[in-house]
């Protein structure tokens, strides 16, 4: 990895603290207690960083995908829910950014500017559509001047807060891919509803919502980009969002793997620190090799974004999120180990970081499909 820039180490430096004095003391009782991230919002609000993508161009800060993966391993590091609030502001955002027109990107996009706390969620998977997003049954019938959506959406991270929704719609069945369609649904439409809040494994810090759409109708200018346009806009959207996922399941590790050594200096049985024990360093070598090798993948796909390769970057970003997730869930597992039956107790956050990366397995494309991805980019001609 290149040496960090002053803005990078600027940037860290302040992430850091927040970390530090914010993030870590509460992260316990929000997986605790199921709650969103007020307070973190505030925060990330205050100092332009809810929004961390968003170009200058729309009053965010416009910083580069390398800079954002630092932050979000930085966060995550301490509490992964809270760096999920920052992936689900870029997921929701993206697709408009990508794809949108310039008076769609003015109307929405200049809301999520300066210290603005509006939220954003991206909808795609639904109880029958989840890795074959193609099966998706909500649809966007064109009446005239609107769109009339009808639906449901599942598992939507941020749902019923997000205060916009890049929605995934069917503009034309007969049409497979080429008939999906994006919509920008703001809250408070009429017809858009919400059902559970999902009491999830890990992750906890985080809101999932069920979500409902029963004759939404949406102005036509709410559609991104063109009609037949979506999956498109969906593929690149997750091509981005798997990467974030890389680095997000990267900091977990890291997060356990301090954890893992600070007890191993610490712990002692049959008369010295278990970090003398010859098991225990080869556990704590295998760790930290994985995790450079995650972070150095993520890093990688980030600047082949940064450099405008989304293809590159997307190909090495699918390899970073299965390489980073499957790190995480081993990394936090023989972290929980090492730390023995205290590992396994809540009081200590290895617990709650073994259950936390095991989400980065499934979501933004499960590992089987990111491989599966993967290997079709590489073995095609
Ligand atoms: C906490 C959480 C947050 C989420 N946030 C969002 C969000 O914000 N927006 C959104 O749109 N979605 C979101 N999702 C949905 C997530 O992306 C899906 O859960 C995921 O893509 C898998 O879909 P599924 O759960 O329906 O599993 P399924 O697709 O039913 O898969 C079940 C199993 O079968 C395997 N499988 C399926 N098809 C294949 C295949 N062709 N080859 C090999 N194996 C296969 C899978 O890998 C998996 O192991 C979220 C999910 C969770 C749990």
């Amino acid at each position: 990895m290149s040496a960090l820039s002053e803005e990078q180490a600027l940037i860290l430096e302040t992430v850091r603290r927040m970390v530090e004095r914010e993030i870590a003391p509460r992260a316990a009782e929000l997986d605790e207690k199921a709650a969103f991230p007020e307070h973190a919002m505030q925060l990330f609000a205050a100092n332009g960083l809810l929004n961390p993508l968003l170009p200058q161009d729309y009053g965010g800060v416009g910083m580069p995908v390398l800079t954002f993966c630092m932050v979000l391993e930085e966060i995550s590091t301490a509490c992964a829910a809270t760096a999920l609030l920052l992936i689900a502001q870029a997921d929701g955002m993206l697709p408009i950014l990508e794809d949108g027109s310039e008076a769609l990107k003015e109307k929405f996009l200049s809301r999520l500017g300066g210290e603005s706390t509006q939220l954003t969620a991206l909808a795609a998977t639904e109880p029958g559509a989840g890795s074959d997003l193609l099966a998706m049954k909500t649809r966007a019938r064109k009446t005239g001047d609107a769109y009339v959506l009808n639906g449901q959406k599942c598992f939507i991270t941020n749902g019923s807060v997000a205060d916009l929704i890049s929605v995934y719609a069917c503009t034309d069945p007969d049409k497979g891919a080429r008939g999906i369609s994006a919509f920008v649904v703001e809250k408070g439409a009429p017809g858009l509803s919400y059902g559970k809040q999902e009491n999830k494994m890990g992750m906890r810090g985080s809101i999932n919502s069920e979500i409902f759409f029963e004759d939404v109708e949406l102005p036509a200018e709410n559609l991104i980009g063109r009609e037949g346009g979506g999956f498109g806009n969906l593929m690149r959207t997750l091509g981005k969002n798997r990467l974030f996922c890389a680095a997000q399941a990267t900091g977990i590790a890291r997060g356990a793997y301090t954890e893992a050594v600070k007890y191993a200096r610490e712990r002692v049985q049959f008369g010295k620190p278990i970090a003398a024990l010859s098991p225990i360093q080869f556990m704590v070598a295998d760790m930290a090799a994985a995790i450079e090798s995650s972070r150095l993948l993520t890093h990688k796909a980030a600047e082949r974004f940064d450099a405008g390769d989304a293809e590159g970057g997307a190909l090495y970003g699918g390899m970073a999120k299965f390489t980073a997730s499957d790190t995480a869930m081993w990394v936090t597992t023989d972290a929980v180990q090492i730390m023995g039956g205290y590992g396994y107790m809540k009081d200590f956050a290895v617990e709650r970081m073994m259950r936390d990366a095991k989400l980065t397995q499934i979501y933004t494309g499960t590992n089987q499909i990111a491989r599966m991805v993967t290997g079709r980019a590489l073995l095609k001609d």
